[in-house]
């Protein structure tokens, strides 16, 4: 299996400015190779095919306009076309429905956030005795290894990010490194009150990173915008954003990875429910869901299950697993987000929300999870103000206007 593994890498001066000169080339090459195409395009010419880009860039490096592309390694040019071509047949491909839809390519800017290019084994780049990057036409550049690499990868990508960072990142295989067998099995679900409920009863807390942050980051803008357009302290005051969203991301990442690994170790299988993250971040729950970055922990569980020997299952997202009871089996209204606890009307068991959901979740992926912890008794409940309230009589009630509700098509 193939995983991508990231280094910091430290460029001294001339090899910043080498590797400024390596993004523009590969950004002139991407961008004229896009006009051109456009430009075919417009005039109703066929696609333009990637041998006859190549011969223009070939043309063009000697002609006076284009004659510095030659400063920098060809094979970061050809690579910058590579990926014009990769952006093109992404396009296609969501036309035609075979992947989600993306937008047609588009010209590249010195101010994106992030800058790129690529090595090929072609470009005889190496890593030196001495544990640095050798990149041709830039030098040999230090690199803080965090880890080592399972295997040597082909291909090297410089990466600057929008906070002035350089990273190398590589694709490597890597072979499964299988567990010793788990006893336990475990559903999973991923919420916005906790960043994750299990069936065992466990519940973690979500870490609002962005929100604690967001203190800092909304100073850091504020004075980014009373800045002078184009001052040089204009330019520091967008680092100083960029750096904070960078910490931001950086954190949640490392409890993702502490989360997933963890969670992997300790079961024989784990399942979630298929979010449908890109629908759910279109309503006002988007800040929240954006946050918590769920996708990219299911991801991460995904390949460390494989990585580790472990079972991953992904359930439908139409299982209605906050509505039916996981000690009978019985299936309920929906429930309003507001409703952290409800009794089921056929056998009277009071239910944990959240607990109950991860249960039916990995029921429904067919693991063997018990249902005991689901169960609360009403006494230890805290009752908090503004969600579920009980009448003295018994009845449920729910206090307040649902924001959100679970479940498709059904009527409450
Ligand atoms: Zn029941």
């Amino acid at each position: 299996m193939q995983l991508r593994y990231n280094f910091r890498l430290y460029p001294n001066g001339p090899q910043r400015a080498a590797l400024a000169r390596a993004f523009g080339c590969a950004r002139v090459v991407f961008n004229d190779a896009l006009r051109a195409r456009e430009d075919a395009r417009a005039a109703s010419r066929p696609f333009m095919s990637s041998r006859e880009l190549s011969r223009r860039l070939t043309a063009a490096k000697r002609t006076p306009e284009r004659a510095w592309l030659g400063e920098v390694s060809a094979v970061v040019l050809q690579q910058s076309l590579r990926d014009l071509d990769a952006a093109y047949r992404n396009f296609f491909d969501g036309l035609k429905g075979k992947r989600p839809r993306t937008g047609p390519p588009r010209f590249k800017s010195r101010k994106d956030r992030r800058q790129a290019v690529r090595f090929t084994a072609n470009a005889r780049w190496k890593i030196t005795p001495s544990g640095d990057l050798s990149l041709p036409k830039i030098g040999d550049v230090r690199v803080k290894w965090s880890r080592s690499l399972p295997s040597t990868p082909s291909t090297v990508t410089v990466i600057k990010d929008s906070a002035g960072r350089y990273f190398a990142s590589f694709v490597v295989d890597t072979r499964p490194e299988i567990l010793p067998k788990a006893t336990t099995e475990v559903g999973i679900d991923l919420g916005l009150g906790y960043f994750a409920v299990l069936s065992d009863g466990t519940k973690i807390d979500s870490p609002r990173f962005l929100r604690r942050a967001e203190k800092k980051l909304r100073r850091a803008q504020r004075a980014f915008s009373r800045k002078t357009k184009d001052s040089k302290n204009r330019e520091k005051a967008r680092l100083r954003v960029a750096r904070v969203h960078v910490q931001v991301g950086d954190a949640r990442r490392e409890f993702h990875h502490r989360l997933s690994t963890r969670l992997i170790r300790e079961n024989q299988a784990v399942a979630v429910e298929n979010l449908a993250v890109k629908a759910m971040a279109r309503t006002r729950l988007a800040k929240s869901v954006n946050d918590a970055g769920w996708s990219t922990f299911v991801s991460m569980l995904e390949y460390k299950a494989a990585k580790f020997g472990r079972e991953f299952h992904r359930i439908g997202r139409f299982e209605p697993t906050s509505r039916v009871c996981s000690a009978c089996g019985m299936k309920d209204g929906p429930k309003p987000l507001r409703v952290r606890v409800w009794t089921c009307g056929a056998c009277g068991a009071t239910l944990d929300r959240d607990i109950n959901a991860a249960v039916n979740i990995g029921r429904a992926a067919g693991l063997a999870v018990t249902a005991c912890g689901a169960r609360v008794r009403p006494e230890c409940v805290p009752a908090r103000r503004g969600e579920a309230g009980t009448h003295r009589d018994g009845q449920q009630t729910v206090v307040g206007i649902p924001t959100f509700m679970e479940g498709s098509g059904s009527q409450p």
